[in-house]
């Protein structure tokens, strides 16, 4: 373990249950806070979903599980993080809600307590602009699903000292994971990459070159990718996806990074992939079945 004991994650989402699992997995004791009693409750039966599984496939104990579990603590009282070394936002990618939040967060955690984001693609220099602390602030970005995938990509403001980079670095090792270290760009290096191959099969859907199937198919056959774009698309969440791209175009100003229409469409109807039951997949029956 590294120097930080108590992690505070804020947001239950997809993300945030992630982080809060392998956290407690590694010994750290953790605290989730969200908007609402029901998102925590929903958190952290996913937790126990998961781990749960994890046991079932003989990856831990059940006895590991249930100590993983019992380190980890869920409110929707801001106040419950007063006491947390390092707090990771995993809150919706759009910066308002993140800078609202940074300014309720920051008098309430210690002085000396790191904040990180788990931001995709935003600014972490701009971000660290909102809170009291920009020496003490920067991204710790992990990928989802986080307790399979093996890489977080850390990332410096311009104001990031090198105690709370070696204090993230520490943290993020003592998780098994394997770091990368990106600048400051939009979406830094994963993202920058994925964001515009996941648009442009959007694209290839828009314009009829291919249905939902065929280009899935065509990617995971055709180029040995694990999971088709489109799949892929409804996995991270596609209010996600069109954040991200969105944060590409205006912050490269390269019409090449212009977010689908179709994606745009998805997202206004609400159709947000896994996590709202339909996106380029309807999930509600027994077998995901595009929508397209
Ligand atoms: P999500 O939609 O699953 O969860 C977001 C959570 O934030 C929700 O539970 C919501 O209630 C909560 N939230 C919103 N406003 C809040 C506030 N003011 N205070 C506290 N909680 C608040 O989203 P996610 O996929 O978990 O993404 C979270 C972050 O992680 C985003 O910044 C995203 O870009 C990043 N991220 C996502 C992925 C991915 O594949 N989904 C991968 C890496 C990083």
């Amino acid at each position: 373990m590294s120097s930080l004991k108590t992690i505070g994650i804020i947001g239950a989402g997809q993300m945030g249950c992630g982080i809060a699992h392998v956290s407690a997995m590694a010994g750290y004791k953790v605290h989730i806070y969200d908007l609402a009693q029901d998102r925590i409750e929903s958190g952290l039966a996913t937790i126990n979903g998961n781990l749960a599984r994890q046991v079932a496939s003989g990856k831990m104990t059940d006895e590991e599980r249930k100590a993983a579990l019992g380190r980890i603590t869920g409110s929707n009282d801001l106040n419950d993080l007063a006491q947390v070394d390092l707090a990771i936002e995993a809150a919706t990618e759009d910066e308002s809600v993140k800078r609202k939040i940074y300014a309720q967060v920051c008098p309430v955690l210690k002085p000396e307590a790191i904040l990180a984001t788990n931001t995709s693609s935003l600014s972490i220099t701009r971000l660290a602009s909102a809170t009291d602390r920009p020496e003490r602030f920067m991204g710790i970005h992990f990928m989802n699903p986080v307790p399979v995938m093996k890489l977080v990509e850390l990332v410096r403001g311009i104001a990031t000292e090198e105690s709370t980079f070696s204090a993230a670095k520490a943290y993020v090792t003592s998780l098994e994971k394997t770091i990368t270290v990106a600048e400051d760009f939009p979406a830094f290096i994963v993202n920058r990459i994925l964001l515009p191959m996941i648009n442009e099969a959007i694209y290839t859907l828009y314009e009829g070159v291919g249905t939902v199937d065929a280009i899935d198919t065509a990617m995971k056959l055709g180029a040995n990718h694990p999971m088709g774009p489109l799949q892929l698309a409804d996995f991270i969440g596609l209010d996600t996806c069109l954040s991200i791209m969105q944060v590409l175009h205006d912050g490269l100003a390269d019409s090449k990074y212009r977010p689908c229409p179709l994606l745009v469409k998805y997202v206004e109807a609400g159709w947000l992939g896994r996590k709202s039951g339909r996106g380029f997949y309807d999930y509600r029956g027994e077998v995901p079945v595009p929508t397209r």
